[in-house]
């Protein structure tokens, strides 16, 4: 299987997933003498097929998608705040926060984070007073960490420089404001302002090359703003936020990636993918029913220079129906890194445990976020020469020796960031006596459980914690496998009686002689 037909089976997926177009691509023309180029021909048209070139058609299309979103929507918290929200600065805001945390993210993680984002900021004068620990700590676990800062940079410079107002048009917000770009600029404009503009994020791209037979690769940026082409013709001009949102909502819910359901699609009569595969089963039907149905020409544009026909060396596949579209080129692997991190434990109040975390850098990857101390690891490392590097690295942030072999080893725990495949190599070390931290060295303080879990703090590292509690109750209950009886007394192990649960500092302290 090809590289952009693997990708076309396996397209699409998250809500906003490739929702922003890609900057043009820079073309290398490897072996072009640079003074005597000739000027690039220009790309031929797209034939009528890939467009909205009847009026009645499209007008019936507009008329049946709304009347299936009125129908049919799901009920979303941002939805009704556009709905009913008279002031069109709070409106904008409101659609811009929901934008944002929808990016890569699923409808039904972003739910909560919004309700409790806005109700601790429900203006932009309120988000734009709040600190970035603030930010960091409600976004804690929804991914993408820099969306939040640069929502926030961008509600301070509304307020600074533009007197607390949101700019009006989807070219001016794109233009005026950090981290909004095209797609986002067009959804608030069109949602909250009425602006008659189309959206391109991931489901409109999937929605579009299925109803219209365009196979090229669909991330490219030629393709992109011919989608984008697509969508500002099609979009309904009395109601421009609810098309949109319709037409996204019909990706999300209908024109779904792997198994669309055609049968229910409201705008299934235009849709050219569909009538294609309903030409290749008419043979069938019309021999079982003895009548010949006429099916509308669906093949492709001809033999090459169409740019939005498949290329000829990727053609249709019947045995991928509607799904041969979209296509696009597959995506690059992500970078694999390794890590060491460790779980350093003291006893704080009440001989409570308390585990030490320290702040990332304000850039880059996960920044200003929380940690437990980490150190990139090479590749091939061997285990005595990571620990060994460890334990310099946490003697940097306590100021007192670390041996080696005292770390205790847990396990790897994977994250996949979006473009790192990430291991974190754990291990764990108890601490006796009061730890006191250099308050000169970069950021980083003593938390309780329940403080570590309300802190800014990533998704990968709360995963590390649970890893270290896990292998606790293991240790701590050796006999308790999948096959024990129901109401059999769990083994305890040292010094505790049976059943009961080991604190991660006893089940660190090193086995006394027998
Ligand atoms: Fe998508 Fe099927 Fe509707 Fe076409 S008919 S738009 S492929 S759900
Ligand atoms: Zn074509």
């Amino acid at each position: 299987m090809s590289q952009l037909r693997a990708a076309a089976a396996a397209a699409g997926g998250l809500r906003r997933s490739g929702s922003r177009a890609a900057p043009p691509a820079r073309r290398s023309r490897k072996g072009a003498s640079p003074c005597k180029a000739a000027p690039a021909p220009a790309p031929a048209p797209p034939s009528s097929r890939h467009l909205f070139g009847d009026p009645a058609e499209t007008e019936t299309l507009r008329r049946n998608l709304l009347a299936w979103y009125d129908r049919c929507k799901r009920d979303l918290p941002w939805r009704t705040r556009a709905a009913t929200e008279p002031d069109a600065d709070r409106r904008a805001y409101a659609v811009w926060v929901s934008e944002i945390m929808l990016q890569q993210t699923q409808v039904a993680t972003v739910i909560d984070y919004y309700n409790r984002w806005m109700q601790k900021w429900p203006t932009l004068q309120a988000l734009a007073q709040a600190s970035l620990e603030e930010v960091n700590e409600l976004w804690a676990g929804l991914g993408y960490y820099s969306r939040g800062k640069r929502l926030q940079e961008a509600a301070r410079k509304v307020m600074s420089e533009l007197a607390g107002r949101m700019p009006r048009t989807a070219e001016d917000l794109q233009k005026l404001l950090p981290g909004v770009g095209r797609y986002t600029a067009a959804a608030i404009a069109s949602i909250s302002y009425g602006q008659a503009t189309g959206v391109v994020d991931g489901n409109v791209i999937r929605v579009l090359c299925r109803l219209r037979c365009i196979g090229a690769d669909s991330s490219s940026p030629a393709v992109i703003d011919r989608l984008w082409d697509l969508a500002n013709a099609l979009v309904d001009r009395s109601r421009p936020g609810d098309f949109n949102q319709a037409l996204m909502e019909l990706g999300a819910t209908v024109c779904v990636p792997k198994a669309p359901l055609c049968g229910e699609c409201p705008v299934k009569q235009h849709c050219r993918a569909r009538l294609r595969v309903e030409k290749e089963l008419a043979p069938a039907s019309q021999k079982l029913l003895g009548k010949a149905t006429p099916v509308p020409d669906v093949e492709d544009c001809g033999a090459g220079g169409c740019p939005l026909c498949p290329p000829a060396t990727e053609p249709w596949d019947s045995s991928l129906g509607v799904t041969n579209f979209p296509r696009k080129a597959a995506k690059k692997q992500p970078r694999v890194a390794r890590a060491a991190t460790c779980v350093l434990e003291r006893r704080g109040c009440h001989r409570a445990p308390e585990y030490l975390i320290v702040q990332r850098p304000s850039s880059g990857l996960l920044a200003g976020l929380w940690e437990f101390p980490s150190l990139p690891l090479a590749q091939d490392l061997q285990e005595e020469k990571q620990r060994e590097a460890l334990a310099e690295h946490l003697q940097a942030w306590i100021g007192q020796p670390v041996v080696a072999g005292d770390l205790q080893l847990i396990g790897e725990v994977i994250h996949i960031f979006s473009h790192i495949h990430q291991t974190y190599v754990v291990y764990s070390l108890s601490l006796d006596g009061d730890v006191t931290l250099d308050p000169a060295s970069s950021p980083s303080r003593w938390v309780t459980e329940e403080e570590f879990l309300a802190s800014a703090v990533s998704t990968a590292m709360k995963k590390v914690l649970k890893t270290c509690e896990k292998q606790r109750e293991k240790r701590s209950n050796p006999g308790q496998g999948s096959k024990r009886k129901r109401g059999a007394k769990a083994q305890g192990t040292g010094s505790t009686g049976p059943g009961t649960q080991l604190s991660l500092r006893a089940f660190l302290r090193p086995p006394t002689a027998p």
